[in-house]
């Protein structure tokens, strides 16, 4: 299917929607998920319009994967995660419901998770949970 280009996470990407951003280079992109499913709940994004994990160029996923890794470790050591989980939906029908391809880094356990993007977070409760993951960066 072709790349929406409005979709949210592309709009975040040209600065027309606001993002809690915790870290960014010219190919990725990096912040705070609106309806955590715990403290800390994260994003990672490449900046290529890529829908899901299989549309993405293999060089892009090495390197976005190798953010993953570097956002991980600030939230373990920001946050004083114990674990987290890494997740990544590619498909309506695996419930992705943000056409543009993106990793979740979430504090918890996969026996804790939450409802996927269901509840709207604190907004100053997420900033300061950001300070401190760009804080451990
Ligand atoms: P997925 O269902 O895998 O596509 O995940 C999309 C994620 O994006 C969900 O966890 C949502 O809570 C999150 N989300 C939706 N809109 C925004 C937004 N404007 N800023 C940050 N996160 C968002």
């Amino acid at each position: 299917m072709a790349y929406d280009d409005q979709n949210i996470f592309a709009r975040i990407l040209r600065g027309e929607l606001p993002a809690i951003k915790v870290y960014e280079d010219d190919k990725v992109l990096a912040f705070m998920d609106i309806m955590p499913q715990a403290e800390g709940h994260t994003l990672v994004i490449p900046k290529s319009p890529a829908e899901t994990l299989l549309d993405l160029d293999a060089e892009d996923a090495a390197y976005t994967i190798q953010i993953v890794q570097k956002i991980a470790r600030a939230i373990e050591k920001g946050l004083d995660a114990k674990g987290i989980v890494l997740m990544q939906l590619s498909g309506a029908s695996a419930g992705q419901t943000v056409p543009h391809v993106h990793f979740h880094l979430i504090p918890s356990s996969i026996h804790e998770l939450g409802r996927h993007a269901a509840t709207m977070g604190d907004t100053d409760k997420i900033q300061a949970l950001a300070e401190k993951i760009k804080a451990a960066l």
